[in-house]
């Protein structure tokens, strides 16, 4: 970046990394036009409409995690935004385990013999300092929780949920999920009984009361409809090995570049690079993988479920990870009297689940679920699927070290920036997406140079 304001920054994508680089950079003051090739704004963090019922495009929440994105949020959202408290539970061995896990619960679904195995196992490593994160998942979430906790618990989830074994995943991505599973405390509570609940991620959150879609929706409006260019797909990134000179829409239609920030999947944009990177770049990048996700939508004749916002499914006779009920999350998820079920299902592009039929899939979960008994199947007034692409990147041993490469090659490319979770191949949040973005525009008001803050938001 050149010592200058820029004249007028192009955002490639409009998912929410790429609508608060818009609002960020547009507060300071610098004109902006977001390129998403969809019809419609938000991503992957949307809220679909089916009937009288919404449901998120996957379980979502706002984690109260940096006071400055919150109160963004708060601003933004206004009376919308709720504060939710809702607990979450795991369905193992046929019952439903309170989470996060508490010594208590453990001692039911474990047993005493498990039990006390489990907590051997995690002094033992303790003691011995052999809870230093190994480099892949399976070796940091055994040595840090015992096997008998990581394998019921962790290890099958994450096999589920990254389409890899666990050995094969980074102990970065290991640490983010088991925080999210919260067994961190495990050993803690257990000796001190229980406590730490404010360390753990679930149960208190902010949420609008129709959906997370409140957010793309917001920022949508405020951005204004004149700098956003929906069905615009970015198809050429044309560059003279120092700046990106323009971009090309839907083929046809070029637009010059002053500055340029990107939120399209990282090796997507790789491959439009015109000229090409060269197989090189993009070999490396192809080994890059990201998870899909099917949802499959039942809608309900019943009040309600159960009390969770989200329930883990473990266990492998399971298709899908999780299960949420968006009435637990918004009040007005669902009309009054009724309530609905999501069954978040992980795929490959490609695989068997993600080509099935809408019937079959549907079939599938109404089948799973009656193995739980939780709904009759007379309640099921409706339902819906969604595929949503690019849902995870899967940061596996090698995939960090390839991406950071791929970010430093870029980095030659003095007016374009990378942000987002799929654009930078960073598993991160909302309120990191929106961190992010404040740097961007700080970065672009102060003028050259200031902008490495932006690469020390650690992947992860
Ligand atoms: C299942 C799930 C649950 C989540 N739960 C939470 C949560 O609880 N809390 C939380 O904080 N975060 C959560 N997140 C994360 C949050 O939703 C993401 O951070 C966010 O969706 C990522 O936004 P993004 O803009 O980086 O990427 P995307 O949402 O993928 O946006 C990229 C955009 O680029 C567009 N695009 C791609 N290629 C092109 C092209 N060539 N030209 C133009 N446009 C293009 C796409 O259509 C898309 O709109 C969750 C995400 C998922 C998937």
């Amino acid at each position: 970046m050149n010592n200058r304001q820029p004249q007028h920054v192009a955002i490639l994508g409009g998912g929410l990394a790429g609508l608060l680089a818009a609002y960020h950079l547009r507060e300071a003051g610098l004109p902006v036009t977001v390129y998403e090739e969809r019809d419609r704004i938000g991503g992957n963090c949307v809220t679909f409409r089916s009937g009288d019922f919404y449901f998120d495009s996957g379980a979502h929440r706002f984690h109260d995690k940096d006071k400055a994105a919150t109160e963004t949020i708060k601003r933004l959202l206004g009376d919308c935004l709720e504060s939710t408290d809702a607990p979450s539970q795991i369905y193992s061995g046929g019952k439903l385990v309170d989470f996060p896990l508490s010594p208590l619960n453990l001692l039911k679904s474990l047993g005493i013999l498990g039990f006390a195995r489990s907590t051997y196992q995690i002094a033992r490593s303790r003691l011995t300092g052999k809870s230093e994160p190994a480099g892949d998942l399976k070796g940091y979430a055994t040595r840090t929780y015992g096997s008998a906790i990581a394998e019921r618990f962790l290890l099958n989830y994450s096999e589920k949920l990254w389409g890899t074994t666990p050995d094969r995943l980074s102990s970065g991505m290991a640490r983010i999920r088991l925080k999210g599973l919260t067994v961190q405390g495990f050993l803690r509570d257990a000796m001190r009984g229980r406590g730490s609940q404010a360390e753990h991620l679930d149960g208190a959150f902010h949420y609008p009361d129709r959906g997370i879609g409140a957010i793309a929706d917001t920022l949508g409006e405020v951005i204004g409809s004149e700098s956003i260019r929906t069905r615009s797909r970015v198809t050429r990134v044309l560059h003279d090995g120092s700046r990106v000179r323009s971009i090309i829409l839907n083929g046809v239609e070029r637009v010059d570049a002053d500055e340029v920030v990107s939120t399209i999947p990282l090796p997507h944009l790789l491959g439009i690079m015109d000229p090409s990177p060269g197989e090189a770049v993009l070999a490396p990048a192809r080994t890059l993988r990201y998870r899909n996700l099917v949802l499959v939508a039942l809608f309900l004749r019943k009040d309600s479920v159960t009390p969770n916002a989200t329930v883990y499914f473990p266990e492998k006779d399971f298709v899908f990870t999780r299960v949420y009920e968006p009435k637990n999350r918004g009040r007005s998820m669902a009309p009054p009297g009724q309530t609905s079920l999501v069954f978040e299902i992980p795929c490959d592009p490609g695989d068997a689940h993600w080509n099935m039929v809408d019937e079959e899939l549907i079939d599938l979960v109404r089948s799973q679920l009656a193995a739980i008994a939780w709904v009759k199947p007379e309640e099921i007034v409706g339902s819906e699927t969604r595929r949503m692409e690019h849902a995870y990147p899967v940061v596996d041993v090698d995939a960090g070290g390839i991406r950071d490469e791929i970010l430093g090659f870029l980095e030659r490319l003095s007016n374009l920036r990378i942000s987002g979770r799929n654009g930078r191949f960073v598993y991160c949040s909302i309120h990191e997406l929106m961190i992010e973005s404040r740097e961007i525009a700080g970065a672009y008001r102060a003028g050259a140079g200031e902008i490495s803050g932006i690469a020390n938001l650690s992947a992860g």
